[in-house]
């Protein structure tokens, strides 16, 4: 009998379906166009991808998600066949899935929770909500959720980011009038003008705020609240019953060096505005933005390596784009995949590598940095380790266009002209956790401009949360 156990073959474990890979364009294609980088599942891909999900009954994913969107629920109904119902049920939460689905760091939300992914790779859930919201629009079937009857009281929103306009749809759901005001002259804040056409198609941003636009909202463009009209006359003369402040944060900070205010040196802010915005890399547009030969871009987040790209893409074959880095590779604070994408489209990592002070030519245009070499001392404050100039190390580098990527700042606007809403050190807005409410009686606030530069989703995120508790004061007052 024992001889008999001995020699049974093994059970055999169910082959698990790996992570479905999703298609993405060649790097030497790409860095051609602005044309999106990753092509989406189809089909076939999302279904055998939905197939992972174990449906857990405690549903962690959902509590990773800061919209908390059904994700079982979803998965489910991609399973069936139902992609235009699994849309449909993302947006009970999300308006903007396609959105979502591209940029949210799912490594660090959703997916760093799925239960898969404590055995394997955890299930694509990014890239599931992406492809059924492509799949809704694609059909055109697109459908207005139900709004209540009107409730006679105005709400204005300041700025037309993700955490505004997340605040807007649940607001005009609720029969609330909206009157959106942006300073811009398009809607959507840094989907619109930080991130790059071929992360996140600007087509795709205008049809999921388009339901805004249907829904009633009233917009006003190139309205600098704080300037134009404050958060008082709003209030006191327009008539407004609250206000929600989702202005971001979106003004850039520098190294502070010499020789800085250099011609061909400016913030990944302006040049990715440029791009973005005023379509500066079409020779249709009157708005050229002008990249040399040899480009240097300081910083290492997602934002440096959106410029490096964007650089890449506007310089041509022949240019050169290297990151400079004071810190490691495994320093550095973006995003693995953007890192990679970089990489791959061949981008240099200059690391280990501090600026000093910038050259100019006779026409005041940067032509060399002076930097210094670096390397690892004991952990600092972050728990990363500390750079230290290595003596002796000076050197120069050529670069005839700079693009300093090294964080922003809220702008002063309001708060100047407000000094009742009060703010921290750094200027964002001190408000109450629970509610978004500020020190001013009626006028909440979300997203970076309470944060500091964060993700589209927690914006979003606070957008719900100030948006519920608005619902709620304009019901008391
Ligand atoms: P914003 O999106 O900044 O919108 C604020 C809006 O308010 C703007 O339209 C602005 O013009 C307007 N405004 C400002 N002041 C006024 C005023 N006084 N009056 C009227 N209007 C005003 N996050 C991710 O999750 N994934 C990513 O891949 C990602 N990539 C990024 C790439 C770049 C280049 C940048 C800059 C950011 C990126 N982020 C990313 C961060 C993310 O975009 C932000 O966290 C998010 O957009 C914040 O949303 P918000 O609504 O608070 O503000
Ligand atoms: Fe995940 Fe973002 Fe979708 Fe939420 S919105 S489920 S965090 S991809
Ligand atoms: Fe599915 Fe992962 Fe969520 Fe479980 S945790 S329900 S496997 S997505």
């Amino acid at each position: 009998m024992a001889e008999e156990k001995r020699t049974r073959s093994p059970r055999k474990k169910p082959d698990r379906i790996p992570r479905q890979e999703m298609p993405v364009r060649s790097a030497q294609d790409r860095i051609q166009d602005f044309e999106e980088v990753a092509l989406g599942f189809d089909a076939v891909l999302a279904q055998k991808e939905a197939q992972r999900c174990l449906q857990c009954p405690k549903q962690p994913c959902v509590d990773g998600c800061p919209v908390s969107v059904d994700i079982t629920g979803f998965i489910h109904l991609i399973t069936e066949g139902d992609f235009i119902g699994a849309a449909r049920k993302i947006k009970e939460t999300n308006l903007l899935p396609a959105v979502c689905g591209r940029v949210c760091p799912q490594e660090e939300q959703c997916e760093q929770v799925c239960v898969v992914g404590k055995i394997d790779e955890p299930v694509a859930i990014g890239r599931l909500e992406r492809f059924v919201a492509d799949y809704e629009r694609n059909q055109g079937t697109v459908v207005l959720p139900e709004v209540a009857p009107p409730s006679g009281k105005k709400v204005a929103i300041i700025g037309s980011g993700p955490a505004g306009i997340t605040v807007s749809y649940e607001l005009l759901q609720a029969g609330h009038k909206v009157t959106i005001f942006e300073a811009l002259h398009e809607l959507g804040g840094v989907l619109i003008y930080g991130i790059p056409e071929f992360r996140l198609p600007k087509k795709i941003v205008a049809a999921e705020i388009d339901t805004i636009k249907k829904l009633g909202a009233e917009i006003k463009l190139n309205m600098l609240i704080g300037k134009t009209r404050t958060i008082d006359q709003l209030m006191n003369d327009d008539g407004f019953d609250a206000v929600f402040i989702g202005t971001g944060s979106g003004l850039p900070m520098f190294l502070k060096l010499p020789g800085e205010n250099l011609n061909g040196i400016s913030s990944a802010n302006e040049f990715l505005t440029r791009v973005n915005l005023m379509k500066a890399y079409r020779e249709e547009y009157a708005t050229p933005v002008k990249v040399g030969k040899k480009v240097a871009v300081f910083g290492a987040g997602n934002v440096a390596m959106d410029a490096a790209r964007s650089a890449k893409r506007v310089g041509g074959d022949d240019t050169e784009v290297s990151i400079v880095y004071r810190r490691a590779r495994d320093q550095m604070p973006a995003r693995e995949e953007e890192i990679h994408h970089a990489e791959e489209e061949g981008i240099i990592f200059n690391l280990l590598t501090n600026p000093i002070r910038f050259i100019g030519d006779e026409n005041n245009h940067v032509k060399e940095i002076e930097c210094v070499k670096m390397e690892l001392g004991e952990p600092d404050d972050s728990g990363r380790r500390r750079p230290i100039t290595i003596k002796g190390s000076e050197h120069l580098v050529e670069a005839d266009t700079v693009i300093v990527a090294l964080g922003t700042m809220p702008r002063k606007f309001i708060a100047e002209t407000s000094p009742d809403i009060k703010t921290s050190d750094w200027g964002t807005f001190l408000v109450d956790e629970e509610s978004g409410e500020t020190s001013k009686k009626g006028v909440f606030a979300g997203g970076d401009i309470v944060t500091g530069s964060a993700t589209v989703i927690q914006a979003m995120g606070a957008g719900r949360v100030a948006a519920k508790a608005i619902k709620e004061y304009l019901a008391e007052n």
